[in-house]
């Protein structure tokens, strides 16, 4: 038998021919895709609109799902993390954050990063694979299975394991689905992607695109950075932010830059004036993040006044400057604890 094709990796359009090359009329093509991603439905045998053959085809040339839900750990604060098997056997986390109204996933993109960034479990971990698009849209779905009709998935921010941008075409592809009418249907302004800042990337995929988009900066000077992050000696700052001031930038969309505070080595009120200055004048706003430490954490969280005092300076500067809450902690959900993260 041939490999069985997995739907959730088909963007709706190729669905639509794939279900036509077999001989299928259009409308079954739609039919299927509500079943898949308004239904949720991952078993061929409940898509009661489908005809017996066609279910019975679809049972032999087809896969679903991409990833299968072993366990979700709920922190006492409600941030629910879930543990995904792939159809490999590799494992992947994504995490849900209810705020109330805001119930955000954080998907992963890769299994494990090449990145290396210094203060990053998932980075010192290595890298095994990409996720492919199917993998990276089906973390939505049983996040959306999770939550039940009653409660609605409202935004959704790459920032689990893995660098989006060097996983682009599967990650393009993922959006697409995410973003279709036909798909997910999610709006784009409601999907923020987190980078480290691949710059020839990040470029490509806004002019694809336009979703919203959080630079992990970390340090204002290129020294410090390129100690947090090997990343900054390929695109140092000077690139990076010339890149982020090209960005075509839908109207009242903003640039979020990820800043993570690390006592003693990017907290100084210092650095804070130095932050101010090199983003002077992009429309940006900036996400305070205080370190989560894990075991064996080589740096050490920011004292609250600390972060008060930088918070502050940027303000003082008309940015719009917030301090990330941290979530999930007790369950090892948080910020830089997945085994992951920007
Ligand atoms: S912070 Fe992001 S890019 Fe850096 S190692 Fe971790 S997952 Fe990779």
């Amino acid at each position: 038998m041939s490999e069985l094709v997995s739907l959730k990796d088909l963007r709706p359009a190729d669905l639509e021919l794939w279900v036509q090359e077999a001989g299928q009329p259009a409308f079954r093509a739609r039919q299927l895709l509500r079943w898949l991603y308004s239904q949720n439905s991952e078993d061929f045998q409940t898509m009661s609109d489908l005809s017996k053959d066609f279910r019975a085809w679809l049972a032999q040339n087809a896969r679903l799902p991409c990833v299968v839900r072993e366990q979700v750990l709920t922190d006492e604060d409600g941030t629910r993390k879930f543990l995904l098997r792939l159809h490999d056997g590799e494992r992947i986390e994504s995490v849900l954050i209810d705020e109330g109204r805001r119930r955000t996933l954080c998907v992963s993109s890769q299994v494990g990063c090449a990145l290396g960034c210094h203060f990053c479990l998932t980075g010192q971990a290595g890298f095994k694979r990409n996720l492919t698009a199917g993998e990276i849209v089906d973390q939505v779905c049983v996040a959306r299975r999770e939550l039940g009709s009653e409660e609605r998935l409202t935004n959704l921010v790459f920032m689990g394991m893995g660098e989006p941008l060097a996983n682009l075409k599967e990650v393009t592809k993922a959006l697409e689905i995410i973003t279709s009418d036909r798909g997910l249907n999610f709006s784009t302004r409601r999907v923020t992607l987190s980078t480290v800042g691949l710059v020839p990337e990040m470029l490509q995929l806004i002019r694809l695109i336009p979703i919203k988009l959080a630079v992990s900066l970390h340090a204002a000077d290129n020294e410090t950075r390129s100690r947090l992050m090997p990343i900054n000696r390929r695109y140092p700052l000077e690139e990076l932010l010339a890149a982020c001031r090209r960005l075509e930038l839908p109207s009242r969309h903003r640039t979020t830059f990820e800043y993570l505070l690390l006592a003693g080595v990017n907290d100084s009120p210092e650095e804070a004036r130095k932050l101010a200055k090199i983003l002077r004048g992009l429309r940006a706003k900036i996400n305070l993040i205080p370190f989560n430490e894990y075991p064996g954490a080589p740096f050490r969280r920011s004292s609250s006044t600390r972060v008060a005092e930088f918070q502050k300076i940027l303000q003082d500067n008309h940015f719009t400057a917030t301090t990330r809450q941290s979530r999930g902690a007790g369950i090892m959900a948080a910020c830089g604890q997945l085994t992951h993260s920007h």
